[in-house]
């Protein structure tokens, strides 16, 4: 049997909320019900669930996105907390073996994390992927896992950017260029 694994990309109030410091807005907010059902019936079925967490300090005048963005998901900040039901969710199973939470500093879930040793040692080899922005760090989390050989599924009604052409380029490269299975709930 195919083993499965959800990672939860980057659904902060930074990225979603109306006040984030770089956030999504409405199409982010969209998506909460989608996204914390999905995250709910990974977390009661025992599959593998990873909240993929940008994490910035204060002033890092080395971070390559101190160039491009406003601050944002500062270690510590309200702006780093999950969004919405999503936060409850996460600290009701956080204790659970399955439920992971796993700071990133870069876009893609993979790039100086443990996250590829842990899905290794489970034999996982299907990622499902939910959160934003479609076409910045669910994007490059995908390319990453294409090139590592897992298999994808996204679900289009769980993942959203504040660039609604960049959003659906993404679903497009997602199914036609990495091999994804885009679910259109
Ligand atoms: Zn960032």
């Amino acid at each position: 049997m195919t083993k499965k694994a959800l990672l939860n990309i980057d659904y902060t109030n930074d990225f979603v909320a109306t006040n984030g410091a770089l956030t999504c807005g409405e199409p982010g907010q969209a998506i909460e019900t989608a996204i914390v059902q999905l995250t709910k019936d990974f977390i009661v079925h025992g599959d593998f669930t990873a909240f993929m967490i940008d994490l910035h300090k204060e002033s890092d005048k080395f971070h390559p996105e101190t160039k491009l963005f406003p601050p944002h998901n500062i270690e510590g900040t309200d702006g780093r907390q999950l969004y919405g039901q999503l936060a409850p969710l996460y600290e009701q199973n956080q204790s659970l073996p399955h439920v992971f939470w796993i700071d990133k500093t870069r876009y893609s879930a993979f790039a100086g994390t443990e996250l590829e040793l842990l899905l290794r040692e489970r034999q996982i080899t299907e990622l499902h992927l939910v959160g934003v922005c479609t076409d910045i760090c669910v994007l490059h989390t995908a390319v990453d896992a294409y090139n590592k050989g897992f298999d994808l599924v996204i679900y289009e009604s769980a993942v959203a950017s504040f660039d609604a052409e960049g959003h659906t380029w993404a679903l497009r490269h997602f199914e036609n260029s990495l091999g994804a299975k885009v679910i259109k709930l």
